[in-house]
């Protein structure tokens, strides 16, 4: 038996296509709009998908900043709150 170290789920990057270990990637829940725009109805989803970026492509979306700012909310909550 070999020994395999595939415990770690790998995540698809949503941006580059790039496996990206669980542990590496970043989660980043993406909303969702979809319109149906049929002649009966006019149905309108939202929803949050979950999506994974590379770091190098979170980077690039500026999705370690959004990250920031919550975290620093989220302190700042259970600091003073
Ligand atoms: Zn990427």
């Amino acid at each position: 038996m070999g020994t395999r170290r595939g415990r770690e789920r790998l995540e698809r990057c949503a941006s580059c296509g790039r496996a990206v270990p669980r542990a590496k990637a970043v989660e980043h829940s993406k909303r969702t709009h979809f319109t149906t725009d049929l002649k009966e109805d006019n149905v309108t989803y939202t929803g949050f998908s979950d999506v994974y970026y590379c770091i190098s492509c979170a980077k690039h979306r500026g999705i370690f900043e959004i990250k920031k700012r919550e975290n620093a909310r989220k302190r700042e909550r259970e600091m003073y709150g």
